[in-house]
C-alpha cells in the first residue's frame, strides 16, 4: 500500500502544532487544545465529503455517513468548549453532550450494517432506518438515565457512560474490520479499509481520553496529552483523501458469510443496549429487544424472499438461453449445433437397436432469386412459413427437424425405413407446393423444394456424419436432375423418381 506521505506529514504536523501550544501555555491547556479538537473531526468531515463529491454521492452512501458520523464529534466538542468556556462547567458528562458523543456510532453502525447499499429494497431500507432510530433513541434513554443536563451525578455514573462508550467503539471496530476483511471490490474495501483502521485507533485513542483524561486529570496533572484525540481524525482525513488502501484478497466463502452477516450488526446493537435498559427501564428494554428481533427477523424474510425471486428468474433466464443455444432463432427448429448432437445421439441408438434411421436434407429451389426480386425479409418469411409446415410433418415426437444451413433443412427420422422416410419426403415436396408461395423467377412459379433422402446401413463401419454426406450427395443428383423432387442416396437401389 503506498503511504499518502504528504497528508501524514501534515497530520504530524497539526499535532506537533497542538503539543507546541499546550507546551508553552500549560496553564490553558484544555482551553487552547480545543480549536484543535474541534478542528481535527471537522477536517475529517470535510474529506468525507469531498470523498462523496469526487467519488458519486449516489454511489457512496457509506462516505455520507461517516460525515455524518464526523459532524457529530465536532458538534459534541463545540459544545463542550461552549459548555466550559461559556458556562464554565467543570462537569465534562452533561447529558446533552454525552448524547452527541453516543449517537456519533449510529452512522457507522448503519453503514458498516449495509444498510445504506444500493441492492436493498425500499421496505428493507425503512426497517435499518427504523432500528437505527430506534438505536438512536435507546442510546438517549441510556444516556439520560446516567447524566442529567448538568452532568453526572457522581463519578461512578460517570464511569457507567464512558462504559458504554468503550462497547460501543469495541462494536464499531470490530463491524469495520469485518466488513473490510469481506470487503466486494475496490469500492466498499476503501470505504471500510479506511473505517477499520480508524475504528481502531479511534478505540485506544477513546480509551485513554475517557479513562485516564477525563476521568483522571487532576491526578496526572492536566490536559496536556489532549492531541491523543485528534489522531484517529487525523488518520481518518489522511487515508481519505487519497484513499490507497486496497481490498484484501479472501476466501468467497468468508466474503458470503460476513455479507449476508453484517444486517445483523444494526440488530445486534439495538439488542445489546436494549439489554443494558432492562434493569432500569425494563418495559422499553423489553421494547427494544422486541424491535431487534422483529426487524431483523423481517428483514431476513424480505431480502430471502428477493433471493427466492431472483433465484427464479436466474432459472428462467438460464433455461431460455439454453434453449437459445440449440434453437434456431428464426425459424424455431432446431440449430446445426442442435442437429449434429441430435444425430450422434440417434446415430448411436440406431447402431445398438438395430433401427434404420433415415434423413431428410430439404433445399428450397431457386431461393435465391426471391430474395434478389422480393427482398431478404420476405425470403425470411418464407423460410419461417416452411419451417412450420415441415415442423407439422414429424409423425413421432423422436422426429427432428433442423435448420441445416442457410435455406436447407433436415428431418431426422429414428426408426424409420425407406418407405417410411419416401411417404414423409414425398409429404415435404407435397406440402411445400402446397403452400403455393409466389417465386415468378422460378421455372415452377411457386417456391419448391428437392430433398435428398439417406438411410442408415446399420453397420460399424459408417460414421453418423456419412449419413450426413450420402444425403447431401442425393439432394446434390435431386437439384441436378430438375428440383422438385425426391433422390435417393447410394447405396441404395434408386427408387423410381417420384412425379415431377
Ligand atoms: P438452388 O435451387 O440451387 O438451391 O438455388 P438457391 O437459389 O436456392 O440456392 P443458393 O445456395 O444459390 O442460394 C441460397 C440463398 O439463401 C442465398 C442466401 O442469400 C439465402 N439465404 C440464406 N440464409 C437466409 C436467411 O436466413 N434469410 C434469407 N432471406 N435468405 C437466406
Ligand atoms: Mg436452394
Ligand atoms: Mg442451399
Amino acid at each position: 500500500m503506498p503511504l499518502p506521505k504528504i497528508e501524514l506529514a501534515l497530520a504530524l504536523a497539526f499535532l506537533a502544532l497542538h503539543v507546541l501550544v499546550v507546551a508553552l501555555f500549560p496553564q490553558n491547556d484544555m482551553t487552547l487544545s480545543y480549536p484543535f479538537m474541534i478542528a481535527a473531526p471537522l477536517l475529517a468531515t470535510l474529506v468525507m465529503l469531498r470523498r462523496c463529491l469526487l467519488d458519486g454521492f449516489a454511489l457512496h452512501k457509506g462516505w455520507v455517513l461517516v460525515a455524518a458520523s464526523m459532524l457529530l464529534w465536532t458538534l459534541g466538542m463545540a459544545m463542550s468548549a461552549a459548555s466550559e468556556l461559556v458556562l464554565d462547567s467543570h462537569n465534562l458528562t452533561p447529558g446533552a453532550i454525552m448524547l452527541v458523543y453516543i449517537q456519533y456510532g449510529v452512522p457507522i453502525t448503519y453503514a458498516a450494517s449495509g444498510a445504506n447499499e444500493e441492492r436493498q429494497s425500499k421496505v428493507v431500507r425503512v426497517i435499518d432506518a427504523a432500528m437505527a432510530m430506534a438505536l438512536g433513541y435507546l442510546f438517549y434513554v441510556y444516556v439520560f438515565s446516567l447524566t442529567t443536563l448538568q452532568g453526572a451525578a457522581d463519578t461512578d455514573h460517570a464511569r457507567q457512560v464512558v462504559w458504554m462508550f468503550d462497547l460501543e467503539n469495541l462494536f464499531l471496530a470490530f463491524c469495520c474490520v469485518l466488513r473490510y476483511l469481506a470487503a466486494k471490490g475496490h469500492r466498499e474495501g476503501r470505504l471500510f479499509g479506511v473505517l477499520a483502521i480508524y475504528t481502531v485507533a479511534y478505540l485506544f485513542a477513546a480509551l485513554y481520553f475517557n479513562h485516564v483524561l477525563a476521568l483522571e486529570a487532576s491526578r496526572i496533572g492536566g490536559y496536556r496529552t489532549l492531541w491523543v484525540i485528534e489522531v484517529p481524525f487525523l488518520l481518518l482525513a489522511a487515508l481519505g483523501w487519497r484513499c490507497v488502501i486496497p481490498p484484501l484478497v479472501r476466501r468467497p466463502r468468508l466474503v458470503r458469510i460476513i455479507h449476508s452477516g453484517s444486517p445483523l450488526m444494526l440488530a445486534l446493537a439495538v439488542l445489546l443496549i436494549a439489554l443494558f435498559l432492562l434493569r432500569n427501564h425494563f418495559y422499553l428494554g423489553v421494547g427494544g429487544v422486541v424491535v431487534a428481533l422483529v426487524g431483523y427477523g423481517l428483514r431476513s424474510t424480505l431480502t430471502q424472499a428477493r433471493h427466492i425471486a431472483s433465484e427464479d428468474a436466474l432459472r428462467h433466464d438460464r433455461a431460455a438461453l439454453e434453449s437459445m443455444a440449440w434453437e434456431d432463432g428464426l425459424t424455431g427448429a432446431l440449430n446445426r449445433r442442435g442437429f449434429d448432437n441430435a444425430l450422434q445421439r440417434e446415430y448411436a441408438r440406431a447402431l445398438r437397436t438395430g433401427q434404420p434411421l433415415s434423413l431428410l436434407m430439404v433445399d428450397i429451389d431457386y431461393f435465391k432469386r426471391i430474395n434478389d426480386r422480393y427482398g431478404h425479409l420476405v425470403g425470411d418469411r418464407c423460410l419461417q412459413a416452411l419451417a412450420a409446415e415441415l415442423h407439422k410433418l414429424r409423425r413421432r415426437s423422436t422426429d427432428l427437424l433442423a435448420r441445416y444451413g442457410g435455406e436447407e433443412f433436415a428431418l431426422l427420422l429414428p426408426d424409420t425405413d425407406l418407405d417410411g422416410a419416401t411417404t414423409v419426403a414425398m409429404q415435404v415436396r407435397e406440402t411445400v407446393r402446397g403452400l403455393a408461395i409466389v417465386n415468378a423467377d422460378s421455372p415452377f412459379s411457386i417456391v419448391t423444394a428437392s430433398v435428398g433422402l439417406a438411410v442408415s446401413a446399420i453397420s460399424g463401419d459408417q460414421i453418423a456424419t456419412d449419413l450426413v454426406a450420402r444425403a447431401d450427395e442425393a439432394l446434390y443428383e435431386a437439384k441436378h436432375s430438375g428440383r422438385d423432387r425426391i433422390a435417393y442416396a447410394p447405396p441404395f437401389e434408386p427408387a423410381p423418381d417420384a412425379p415431377a
